[in-house]
């Protein structure tokens, strides 16, 4: 259970300069506030497919639908399963503005992942248009901006948009560019991108940029998600 007392103090930084773990309440003895015994206990994502992030067999490297798919997405990575206490960690970053947590979810992605090849850019999986605007910024902007710094990595310079266009229409059409909902405007000519999210909910949404991308010339397509949503 997250205290949602401690949610202003720790938008405050803490009491007094100290941390508090957001789950016990006990001074945290790390940087952000999730104490070591609390985030041993957190939802940590097992053996994972290599190329789309579902749950398989540790004997397996890919699942079966990524055996029988080619797939313009390199490699898939996400931390933990969508779980308590992360749908309320996320809904507070995204739909609360508390932005204090996207150095917590950038620390544990700069601190616990390694990536397949080193990124050229990292990108911050876009937002539609209307969301974007809705909301003000982008949470995944505000994870990429905390990882890249921490990792020494540059943030993509290109122009990256997001139409409304429904997903579901794309969804295993990996072929009709015309459908897919990113759109590229280069300024750069990096090979290995890594792409940021808060949450992978469907593995379609990262394919889609992922083809974009390669139509640019891109190498490799990665993403690192904080969280996978698990059947
Ligand atoms: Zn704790
Ligand atoms: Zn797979």
């Amino acid at each position: 259970m997250v205290h949602k007392c401690l949610l202003l103090i720790q938008e405050k930084k803490g009491i007094g300069g100290i941390i508090h773990c957001l789950i016990c309440l006990k001074k945290s003895e790390k940087k952000y506030a999730i104490c070591s015994c609390c985030q041993a206990k957190l939802p940590w994502l097992p053996h994972a497919c290599y190329q789309c992030g579902e749950l398989i067999a540790s004997s397996q490297q890919r699942c079966q639908f990524c055996q029988a798919q080619p797939s313009s997405l390199e490699r898939v990575q996400a931390l933990f399963a969508y779980q308590a206490p992360f749908p309320y960690f996320i809904d507070q970053l995204k739909r609360q503005g508390r932005l204090f947590f996207a150095p917590l979810l950038g620390t544990w992605l700069a601190d616990h992942l390694e990536p397949t090849w080193e990124p050229d850019w990292v990108i911050p999986l876009p937002l539609s248009a209307l969301k974007q605007k809705t909301r003000g910024f982008n949470q995944n902007q505000e994870i990429a901006n905390v990882l890249a710094k921490k990792r020494g990595w540059v943030l993509c310079p290109w122009h990256c948009t997001r139409s409304s266009l429904s997903l579901p229409l794309f969804k295993g059409r990996e072929k009709n560019l015309l459908l897919n909902p990113f759109r590229l405007h280069p300024r750069g000519d990096g090979k290995h991108v890594l792409v940021i999210s808060d949450v992978i909910r469907t593995v379609a949404t990262v394919r889609a940029l992922a083809q974009a991308l390669k139509a640019q010339g891109v190498a490799t397509v990665e993403i690192w998600a904080c969280c996978k949503e698990v059947v």
